[in-house]
């Protein structure tokens, strides 16, 4: 009977050892940043290490991820987050559009990867001369599903019309935070995360012309 009794213990230990591996991810939402900000300054000076893109790291990950950071970022292609941090294959958790806006599937997709993955760093990352910004600026009638998106980043633009400075860099800036904000407030499951386990998110702007990425304060 005792021999069954710590069998069973056993097991419930090992039952619990499993599902908590499952949840866990070692980088903290300050390593992840540190990681992503070292990695684009290899970038900027073309020193990259170009690091997981190999059979190894294809084999390692083939049954399961564990992505230290997740980029919403904008679909434009001169902004490819594994390119421009110089990471590789099972590091970023990407979720992309024009304008890097969040709707509910970019957001069940952002808590898919707090959730269930355990990333602890979303970085909300805007961009020099972003088409989709821009066009809302301009305005007029857009064909298609255009419309729906710009209409998306318009409040960003009507709080950022008063500032001083460049009107599309303002915007961009105002988009990005608004965005991270949104993010931050998510009921119910990501700002319990910002709340109380540790997750971060972050606001930065790309350098179309330098390749670098600066913290929007
Ligand atoms: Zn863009």
């Amino acid at each position: 009977m005792k021999l069954v009794r710590i069998y069973l213990l056993f097991l419930y230990a090992l039952t619990n050892v499993v599902v908590t591996a499952q949840h866990e991810n070692n980088t903290s939402a300050d390593d992840a940043l540190k990681k992503l900000m070292d990695g684009n300054n290899r970038f900027v000076e073309f020193k990259q290490n170009y690091p997981h893109q190999n059979k190894v790291r294809l084999e390692e990950i083939a049954t399961s991820q564990k992505p230290f950071a997740i980029i919403v970022g904008c679909s434009d292609s001169r902004v490819p987050p594994e390119i421009i941090f110089d990471q590789g294959m099972g590091d970023l958790f990407i979720i992309r559009n024009a304008g890097n806006v969040v709707d509910d599937f970019a957001m069940a997709s952002i808590e898919y990867a707090v959730e269930h993955l355990g990333v602890r760093l979303i970085v909300v990352l805007g961009h020099e001369r972003c088409g989709a910004v821009d066009a809302t600026i301009k305005g007029g009638e857009l064909p298609g599903h255009l419309n729906r998106l710009t209409s998306e980043i318009e409040p960003a633009m009507l709080s950022a019309k008063r500032a001083a400075g460049d009107l599309l860099t303002n915007v961009i800036y105002s988009n990005t935070k608004r965005i991270t904000l949104q993010i931050n407030s998510s009921e119910e499951l990501l700002k319990e995360f910002v709340e109380h386990k540790g997750l971060k998110v972050v606001s930065a702007y790309y350098d179309l012309d330098t390749g670098k990425v600066e913290r929007i304060p």
